[in-house]
């Protein structure tokens, strides 16, 4: 698939990963949710953070979509594969998303982001090896509701 129809499809995915994220807003979760789309752009995992919900500290939405996608292709490896996030991955997702040979991360907003609406992971990074970030090609994908899902689920910081 040529690059420039593989860019619209995520264009398209960075759209249904901000709506997923407000759904889990709506349903009383965060507002993080992940997408993962096999190399021919079609999609094979999606999840949002359910560590309330699951009473889990480990279901962040990168993980849950994570752990979809191998259940849906039946293989650990997700090589060749790109994550979609909502917001970007903390430090324990970037970690999963390479042991699942995930080495390409759309992120719709960034750490610093999240952190001024009220969810600081930044703590996260630092017990994390910079050499992980080189190997990962990391792009930011432009959206005009990026914002959207923290500032439903955290009026009070809507900066
Ligand atoms: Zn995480």
């Amino acid at each position: 698939m040529c690059n420039h129809i593989l860019n619209e499809r995520f264009i398209k995915y960075g759209e249904n990963v901000i709506d997923l994220a407000i759904s889990n807003v709506k349903a009383g979760g965060l507002p993080f949710a992940a997408i993962i789309v096999h190399q021919d752009g079609e999609m094979i995992g999606k999840g949002v953070n359910q560590v309330a919900k699951n009473m889990d500290c480990t279901a962040h939405a990168e993980i849950q979509a994570i752990r979809e996608a191998s259940r849906n292709k039946k293989n650990v490896s997700l090589k060749g594969a790109t994550l979609i996030a909502s917001g970007e991955p903390c430090a324990l997702c970037y970690m999963a998303i390479r042991i699942a040979e995930i080495m390409k991360v759309i992120i719709v907003s960034n750490r610093y982001e999240s952190e001024k609406h009220g969810f600081d992971y930044l703590w996260t990074y630092q017990y994390c090896n910079t050499s992980l970030f080189d190997e990962l090609e990391i792009v930011k994908l432009d959206n005009d509701r990026k914002l959207l899902p923290f500032q439903l689920a955290n009026p009070n910081f809507s900066g």
